[in-house]
Formats: C-alpha cells, structure tokens, sequence
C-alpha cells in the first residue's frame, strides 16, 4: 500500500489538525488520542511516512526505528507508566484492525487493563 499523504496523521504532523501533544523529537511524535480505551491512552508515530509496522519494521533506517523507540520510552516514563505498567499495542492492516494509515504505537495505562484481545479464535 503506497503512503497517504492525506491521512489524519500526516495532517497531525503537519500542523494542520491540532491535537493534545505529549511530547515529540525529530523522530516522533505523540498525543492522546481523542477515543480513549483507559485511563491513559497515549499515540505515538514516527515522523517519518510508514504505512505501518511491517512498513516501519522492514524499510525505516536504524536511525528511525531507535530513535522511535526510545520515544516511547520517554512518553511511558513522562507519563509515570513504566513503575505500574502498560500495554503496547500497534495494529496492522485490515486484520489487524488498523484504521490511520500512518504507523503508530498505543500505549493504555493508569490502570489495570483487561484482557489483551475481546474476541477469542472461533
Ligand atoms: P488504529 O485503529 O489505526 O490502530 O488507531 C487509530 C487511533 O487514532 C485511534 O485511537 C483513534 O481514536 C485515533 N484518532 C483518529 N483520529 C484522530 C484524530 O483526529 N486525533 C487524535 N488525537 N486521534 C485520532
């Protein structure tokens, strides 16, 4: 699947959506989404025009996939998740779920959380 440049993501990133920012560098970025799952339910997206995590995972440079990463360890120490604990989520593609079409990171905290999949194997 080529890159929609016009997803709510990119707009994010381009600073023509708004949205509740946590934190970012020159490689990420991340908010709160606006439909959160728990008490804490933070976003994270690299800067840089993926997909999704297959995409990220297969064509981001070392550089990227680091520098993401240690992003979402800051957001999770920023927002005090890291002691309690936390639940990292991305969903990929139709199967997974997946509805923004830019790669991105849930983080769900600041709670116990339930569990990991609401719909067992048939
Ligand atoms: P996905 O289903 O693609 O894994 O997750 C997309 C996430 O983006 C969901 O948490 C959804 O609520 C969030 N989202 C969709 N549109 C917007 C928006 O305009 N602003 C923010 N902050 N989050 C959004």
């Amino acid at each position: 699947m080529s890159y929609d440049t016009t997803n709510i993501f990119a707009r994010i990133l381009r600073e023509e959506l708004p949205c509740k920012k946590i934190c970012e560098d020159a490689n990420f970025l991340a908010f709160y989404t606006i439909t959160p799952l728990a008490p804490v339910h933070a976003l994270i997206i690299p800067k840089g025009a993926f997909t999704d995590a297959h995409d990220f995972n297969k064509n981001a440079s070392e550089e990227e996939i680091v520098g993401f990463y240690k992003g979402v360890a800051k957001v999770t120490e920023i927002l005090d998740l890291h002691k309690t604990g936390f639940r990292q989520i991305s969903n990929c593609g139709i199967n997974g779920g997946q509805e923004v079409p830019h790669y991105h990171i849930h983080i769900l905290g600041g709670g116990k959380l339930g569990s990991m999949v609401s719909k067992s194997i048939d």
